[in-house]
């Protein structure tokens, strides 16, 4: 990877148009890793021109088969680079290079893989009626904008492209201005696999100078955002007045409920994992662990000790289960959040302070995986997001008030419940107000399956057919049979 991260628009990599760039901070030491284009409404222009005349040209004419043997191709050419994306993942998020290689890079691999399956064995509605039969197209939507976080670069981004570039769509990728490296070596691939030009384009900048001209442009038919739930809110409001397709993914202040007949191993494992997996700066991630009084003590005692054992550091040493936080703000705004839940009367069990690191990691935004007991569940703690490796531990009476206290939040993206009551499983799956509800696990995804929040944590769903549905306009074609049919 070179110095300077460029755009890729109409098949070239390209700086800004009025030359601008600002630097990537790697996470770990503070210091610059590179300098990025910083685009502006010119070269979402011109980005949103180059999809446009893919899609007049070569690439509009791809066949399904075609599609689906490209995304297979960048699948296996992101597999033999694994270890290079994974390494320039860890040095711009600061995550564990363990977890890039485990989680984020093989997840972007699968994400190619899976649409490419997904489009080839696709199938559309056919409804006989008397006298006419009808049967249904899905006609790709022309220029799509794919805006991701800074959390899951790859992951979340290869997660949009592989069904909208499946559905034929052109697109135009918006990374967060935090984390420009991979949607760029994305392009190289792509370009590699033999997509042609202008099929996948990528300006980097700011939110609200390239996120903002991409979402009121007028050549972008669908916005497909993943991010935070107030900017969320921004890009709604931009964008409905323009009737474009609009996915949301948005924020989480996720429960871990644990019953008292659960396997206890198996709930401290899965809760500490839920709470501190890259940093708990997943959406997904539990920061509300929510525990049956009668084995509160013992869990939440059992979890402190394990976030204690935890190795914080380094993110290219094997060994470290924790890296750095996505920036030096992102630090210090968890952090405030330890004060905050002093004042609110909570305790710190384990963690809740910046780690002693050695040269060069000293200039870096490490944290602590930090425990906090005590708290109110009602608490500004425990029910706004903090996006950080920081949870809450909540006791209840019975599974009535863990519904109550789980579904007293705005969020509801997603939950795992630990209990080994099958009928009490399926009431919870039935009874909790969130999109996506994991029994005795966390994490697993099927990626067939429909993934996405309720409340205020987004709009829409994504995975399988949900996202090819997203990515296509359904059109009905009404036949009249002939009187002899
Ligand atoms: P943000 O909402 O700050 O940013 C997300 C993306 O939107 C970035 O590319 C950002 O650019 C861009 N953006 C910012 N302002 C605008 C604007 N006005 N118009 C268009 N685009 C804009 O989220 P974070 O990057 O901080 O990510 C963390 C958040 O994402 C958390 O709340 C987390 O829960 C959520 N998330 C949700 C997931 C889900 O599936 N539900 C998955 C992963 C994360 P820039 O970075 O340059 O500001």
């Amino acid at each position: 990877m070179s110095d300077t991260v460029l755009h890729r628009i109409g098949g070239r990599p390209v700086p800004a148009a009025d030359r601008r760039t600002f630097p990537d901070i790697g996470p770990a030491t503070g210091q610059r890793i590179a300098e990025v284009a910083r685009g502006s409404a010119e070269d979402v222009d011109s980005a949103v021109a180059a999809a446009q005349d893919a899609l007049a040209g070569a690439w509009g004419r791809t066949t399904t088969a075609e599609r689906a043997d490209l995304l297979d191709e960048v699948a296996d050419r992101i597999e033999s680079r694994l270890d290079e994306f994974a390494e320039i993942e860890s040095r711009d998020t600061g995550k564990p290079i363990t977890l890039a290689k485990t989680i984020d890079i093989p997840r972007a691999v699968a994400n190619f893989r899976f649409f490419a399956g997904a489009i080839r064995h696709d199938e559309t509605g056919f409804h006989r009626m008397a006298g006419a039969l009808n049967y249904t197209l899905r006609k790709r939507l022309g220029v799509v904008a794919l805006i991701t976080p800074w959390n899951l670069p790859l992951y979340l981004l290869s997660w949009k492209t592989a069904p909208a570039l499946g559905m034929g769509n052109a697109v135009v990728a918006k990374p967060s201005e935090m984390t420009p490296m991979t949607a760029t070596a994305l392009g190289d691939v792509l370009h590699e696999a033999g997509a042609p030009a202008g099929a996948y384009n990528v300006v980097h900048g700011f939110g609200n100078e390239v996120g903002g001209a991409l979402v009121t442009h007028p050549g972008v038919k669908a916005v497909s955002f993943t991010g935070g739930t107030a900017t969320g809110e921004i890009v709604a409001a931009a964008a409905a007045p323009m009737f474009k397709k609009l996915s949301l993914e948005l924020g989480g202040k996720n429960p871990t409920i644990v019953f008292d007949d659960c396997d206890f191993d198996d709930a401290v494992e899965g809760a500490t994992r839920a709470g501190f997996t890259n940093q708990g700066q997943v959406c997904l991630c539990g920061s509300r662990i929510l525990v049956q009084e009668t084995i509160a003590e013992r869990f939440t005692a059992a979890l402190a000790a394990r976030a204690k054992a935890m190795v914080v550091g380094d993110p290219s040493d094997p060994a470290t289960g924790l890296g750095a936080l996505i920036s030096a703000d992102h630090r210090d705004k968890v952090e405030s959040y330890v004060e905050l839940a002093k004042e609110e009367g909570g305790t710190i069990l384990s963690g809740g302070t910046r780690p002693d690191l050695p040269a060069p990691f000293d200039g870096g935004s490490f944290f602590t995986p930090t425990v906090i007991g005590g708290l109110a569940s009602t608490c500004r703690t425990a029910t706004e997001e903090i996006f950080g490796p920081i949870v809450t531990v909540h006791s209840f009476r019975d599974e009535d008030e863990a519904v109550a206290m789980a579904n007293g939040v705005r969020y509801g993206l997603a939950a795992s419940v630990w209990t080994k009551d099958l009928d009490r499983a399926h009431r919870m799956g039935e009874r909790l107000q969130s999109g996506i509800i994991w029994v005795n696990t966390w994490l697993m995804r099927d990626l067939r399956t429909p993934f996405g929040g309720v409340k205020d944590s987004g709009v829409g769903r994504e995975g399988g057919r949900w996202s090819l549905e997203f990515f296509s306009e359904a059109v009905n074609v009404c036949v009249k049979l002939g009187e002899k049919s």
